[in-house]
């Protein structure tokens, strides 16, 4: 039951989920894929970051609209502001402390196809690229 608590490996940031997780998902976008993160939408106003904002780093790439938070001090990926729903975190659930990712059902989200708009994006990208 909510809310759940959140963490990356060494604490620095600390942030809570206050909505009911009915499933994860992953991505096969190029950056979901090397993260292979199991992650769950929740709206803005159900997360809150209680410690250690100042100590998240930003990625962001190709459209520049989605936000990729990372721990500057571990390195851990904690969520991010997502693309598709810009209101709505991607809460990487391996990231609760008090959450069971495997008591949810896992969805595959076709991340691979969302297009690229960014002509210098890295060529690893398989999706497909709107000139
Ligand atoms: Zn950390």
């Amino acid at each position: 039951m909510p809310p759940y608590h959140g963490s990356c490996h060494c604490g620095a940031v600390r942030f809570t989920v206050e909505s009911e997780i009915a499933e994860g998902y992953t991505c096969d976008c190029s950056l979901c894929r090397k993260k292979n993160a199991l992650m769950a939408n929740v709206h803005e106003s159900k997360l809150t970051i209680t410690v250690g904002e100042e100590k998240l780093g930003l990625y962001q790439w190709n459209a520049r609209i989605a936000k990729h938070y990372f721990c500057t001090v571990c390195g851990i990926y904690p969520f991010h502001k997502k693309r598709s729903m810009p209101d709505h975190y991607g809460v990487n659930l391996n990231t609760l402390d008090d959450f069971d990712p495997k008591s949810v059902p896992v969805r595959a989200a076709d991340g691979k196809d969302m297009p690229i708009v960014d002509s210098n994006a890295r060529g690893i990208w398989p999706g497909p690229r709107v000139r």
